[in-house]
């Protein structure tokens, strides 16, 4: 789990689509982890890949 920046509280993870960003409820702090996203992107894709691959 990530911890806020801000005010070290537990970060609440937020998936939009395909894109997945981190909130903070309790000072409101909210950023996309760029590390974080770049692993859901090559996992979606590589999913996507196998998906049409499979059919
Ligand atoms: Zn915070």
């Amino acid at each position: 789990m990530d911890e806020c920046p801000r005010c070290g509280a537990t970060l609440e993870s937020l998936s939009l689509g395909e894109v997945t960003t981190v909130s903070c409820e309790r000072c409101g702090y909210a950023d996309v982890p760029v590390d974080h996203q770049r692993e859901r992107e090559d996992g979606e894709t590589w999913r996507e890949a196998l998906q049409r691959f499979y059919g």
